[in-house]
């Protein structure tokens, strides 16, 4: 069989240094905390090499490859995460969107799994809001580092030491910021780099919506400029230098250190000391493990995995795309890889349509980068892809779903399509699936992280698989693994049903803590364990 370009025109100390540059990376950030304005600032200042489906489509602002379904547009938002591909200091930096809407799905968590840092975005005003802290744990389990931007800071806000408390506090991360905000919150100066000293005043030009002009002075100068104002940052400065919240590399990759800086994102303020903090601290591309914990090299030849699936990008072509994390080697567009769940060949001569506008720039992709595949049905969320040299990564686990809904088909005359559609989008990992004798095929238990998982499965139900359904909400909120010897006892127990998942799991559903506490005391032998986080 014709294997496409199996060996790649680059010498393995050049995927090595691709792979050194790389910076993949996600912003975490509860809604409105300024991701999509500091996404924009970011690749205003970067050069934009390639969108994949690139920031949320808000209204008024462009929208986006991935605002696929109508009922993202009529909600201006994102349901969906994509990649975001620009280059900066001879750095190429991946920024995979979280979506950054109320709601939470999988898909969310699924992205944390292909980046190697986060950015935590605090709004100023705020502190540490609900999803922050979600994201916070998904990060700190996966042990994914930190650097964490305080934004708004044009706007009144928090004192900056208290928010510094804050995050230590709930966190359990010692903040250790790099810049210093030089002017209150709502008084926003510049920012005392803590490393040289030095004054980098902001000054505002026409509009806001190009690059902030900075300055940089010595410290003399700073005192003349900004007077007390500038004396009370230093003091400041040196307080944390007394509790020595000092940036230390490795305690920072380790994800026992948070480094901090201060920023507007919509003045444009603070966004390039990001990007330079990024190329300095943030990890590069590395081996990655696989099932053996064996660290695949990143020169090795190609493998990567898949860590979302996305369907209907495009409305005339249903179709499915699945997006990949390469991790080692050169992905060339077009060559034949190998499915490592299935041991076939998977053709990926039509990578390049994800990518709409410069398509020279991802013909080929190096550890780091998310290549789109399309045509990518046999593909599901955490499988592997190789080429030559075989490797399986960890699949990525199933999340605890917290909602659950009966599914049935509406015209029985339907039935096969309905069968056809509820095994795609489990395998596709859109949905989690829930099976038991009792309820049998015909209506299957639907779990979700978050309830917008629902919506996005009857969407496609009726549009892509002609199976048009219904949805009832079960009472459960709460489920917990448990064995075969189990069943028979909690099957015994009020408002309590077992169901099998497709990774072979058996899930115990309870509506909320209370009953679970409940059965756990009349039970205690009976086996029920927390489902991973992450
Ligand atoms: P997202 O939901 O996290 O993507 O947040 P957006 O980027 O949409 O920002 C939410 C709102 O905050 C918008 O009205 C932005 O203009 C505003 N915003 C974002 N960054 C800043 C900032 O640095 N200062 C101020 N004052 N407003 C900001």
């Amino acid at each position: 069989m014709n294997s496409g370009p199996s060996s790649s025109s680059h010498t393995p100390a050049a995927v090595r240094g691709q792979a050194k540059r790389r910076r993949t990376f996600a912003v975490i950030s509860h809604p409105d905390s300024g991701k999509s304005t500091l996404t924009e600032a970011l690749a205003l200042h970067a050069r934009a090499i390639g969108t994949a489906g690139a920031t949320h489509g808000k209204a008024g602002r462009r929208s986006t490859v991935s605002d696929w379904m109508s009922m993202e547009q009529e909600r201006g938002i994102s349901i969906t995460s994509a990649a975001l591909q620009f280059e900066y200091d001879d750095v190429v930096f991946n920024l995979l969107d979280t979506p950054g809407h109320a709601d939470f799905s999988e898909d969310t968590y699924r992205v944390l799994s292909a980046v190697d840092s986060a950015v935590m975005l605090v709004d100023a005003a705020k502190g540490l809001e609900v999803q922050t802290m979600k994201l916070f744990e998904v990060c700190k389990h996966r042990g994914i580092p930190i650097v964490t931007v305080i934004n708004k800071w044009d706007r009144a806000g928090h004192e900056p030491l208290a928010l510094m408390d804050e995050i230590h506090e709930r966190t359990g991360m010692l903040p250790t910021p790099l810049t210093w905000p030089v002017g209150q919150s709502g008084d926003f100066r510049g920012v005392l780099d803590r490393l040289t000293g030095e004054y980098t005043k902001y000054t505002r030009d026409s509009g806001g919506a190009s690059i902030a002009g900075e300055e940089t002075f010595a410290p003399e100068a700073a005192q003349q400029l900004e007077g007390e104002t500038w004396t009370t940052a230093v003091d400041e400065a040196e307080l944390l230098e007394l509790e020595e919240q000092d940036h230390d590399q490795e305690a920072y990759l380790a994800g026992r250190t948070t480094p901090v800086l201060f920023a507007s994102a919509v003045l444009n303020f603070g966004v390039h000391k990001l990007l330079d903090t990024l190329v300095a601290i943030a990890p590069a591309a590395e081996p990655r493990p696989d099932v053996n914990e064996e660290p695949r090299p990143v020169d090795a030849p190609f493998s990567g995995f898949v860590f979302k699936v996305q369907a209907g990008m495009d409305s005339n072509h249903r179709d499915r795309l699945a997006y990949v994390r390469v991790c080692s080697g050169v992905f060339e567009r077009g060559m034949v890889v190998t499915h490592a769940n299935t041991g076939k060949p998977f053709a990926t001569k039509y990578a390049q349509q994800v990518f709409g506008r410069d398509r020279e720039a991802v013909d080929e992709a190096f550890p780091g980068d998310v290549v789109g595949l399309v045509n990518a049905s046999a593909l599901g969320v955490g499988d592997s892809l190789y080429l030559d040299r075989k490797v399986v990564f960890p699949g990525i686990p199933t999340f605890s779903p917290e909602h659950f809904m009966v599914i049935r088909a509406k015209d029985s005359s339907k039935y096969k399509q309905f069968r056809k559609g509820i095994e795609q989008l489990d395998h596709e990992g859109v949905i989690q699936v829930l099976r038991s004798d009792l309820r049998g095929d015909q209506a299957p238990v639907l779990g979700a992280v978050g309830p917008m998982q629902f919506e996005v499965a009857e969407d496609r139900m009726v549009n892509e698989f002609n199976a048009p359904c219904e949805l009832e909400r079960l009472n459960f909120s709460i489920a917990r693994r448990t064995v075969r010897d189990s069943v028979p006892t909690l099957s015994r127990e009020r408002n309590v049903e077992v169901l099998s998942r497709s990774d072979g799991e058996l899930l115990a559903l309870f509506s909320d803590r209370w009953r679970l506490q409940g059965v756990e005391r009349a039970h205690p032998d009976v086996v029920l364990e927390p489902l991973v986080v992450s």
